[in-house]
């Protein structure tokens, strides 16, 4: 199978990093360049203006604001433009309340540059506000290289964002594949199994335990298709493709809801919206790419 480059969502934004341009010297050049910009955020929503796009201010616009730590936070550059990101308090006058919006239900529409900055954004900030403390010695730790990491000044560490492996993968049968629901999803929508990949495990492994505790269903010939990075905290999602000759599923109750074997047929005709056999993975969301790939293969 062909490793095929899919701009997935939430991937492929235009930021330069800029890791070698961080000094404080740096960035305060950066805040004060006209063209910069900073996209805000509160409680891991970014405001977004009346046209779906994300609201973007100077950096010098929020003098007096109260931004919360870490601050500021450079995301990076595009093209000639630093990008920085600022997480606000409730006490903010900047903004309006309603404009800070759950990405989970706009990203769907949001572009796909707009949604990379986004994604990252909401990752870097939730790492933050989960690491305050620093995990070698207790002390409160202080935010480095603008966001980048976090320092240690008690015993001197460096601690950085990390990313969980998750693998996801399309269960294939014949023509078939099983797709699985958990608890609480919108009425009817079905996806492709997943689950943490476990310390001392490749990602095959992770995908063969997982589909046994899921489903009770042996598969191997797993293949890599493509990964995608999910913010929800931060997450890497690999998208995986595996086989198997049984067909006899074994719930786990405690991790879904239900799980079902559908045709390529049935697949095909959902995603060509002229059947409601099951609601289809949102388009921002690699299972929708994984179906997508294996309906074009
Ligand atoms: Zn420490």
């Amino acid at each position: 199978m062909t490793i095929k480059p899919t701009p997935m969502p939430f991937a492929g934004g235009q930021l330069d990093y800029a890791e070698d341009r961080r000094t404080i010297g740096d960035i305060r050049k950066f805040l004060d360049n006209k063209k910069s910009r900073a996209v805000l955020f509160q409680n891991g929503k970014p405001a977004m203006d009346e046209n779906g796009a994300l609201h973007m201010v100077h950096p010098s616009d929020l003098k007096g604001t109260n931004v919360a730590q870490p601050a500021p936070v450079l995301l990076g550059i595009r093209g000639d433009q630093p990008v920085f990101a600022f997480a606000l308090h409730e006490s903010q006058k900047i903004v309006p309340a309603e404009a800070f919006q759950e990405m989970r239900f706009i990203a769907g529409r949001m572009k796909p540059d707009e949604l990379a900055i986004a994604g990252r954004a909401r990752s870097l900030f939730e790492w933050h506000h989960q690491h305050q403390f620093c995990s070698s010695c207790g002390a409160k730790s202080t935010a480095a290289s603008a966001g980048m990491y976090s320092h240690c000044n008690s015993c001197q560490t460096d601690h950085f964002p990390r990313v969980n492996p998750v693998v996801i993968m399309l269960i294939l049968r014949e023509d078939e594949c099983l797709l699985g629901r958990s608890p609480g999803w919108p009425e009817g929508a079905y996806s492709a199994l997943a689950g943490f990949v476990s310390p001392g495990e490749s990602m095959e492994e992770a995908c063969v335990r997982e589909t046994k505790e899921e489903v009770g269903i042996d598969v191997t010939n797993v293949n890599y298709v493509f990964s995608q990075p999910w913010p929800f905290p931060s997450q890497l999602m690999m998208g995986l493709i595996c086989h198997t000759d049984q067909d006899k599923i074994t719930l786990n109750q405690d991790e879904l809801e239900a799980a079902k074997w559908f045709s390529k047929e049935t697949v095909q005709a959902v995603f060509n919206k002229q059947s409601e056999a099951f609601l289809r993975p949102p388009r921002f969301t690699i299972a929708h790419h994984l179906l997508r790939y294996w309906l074009s293969q």
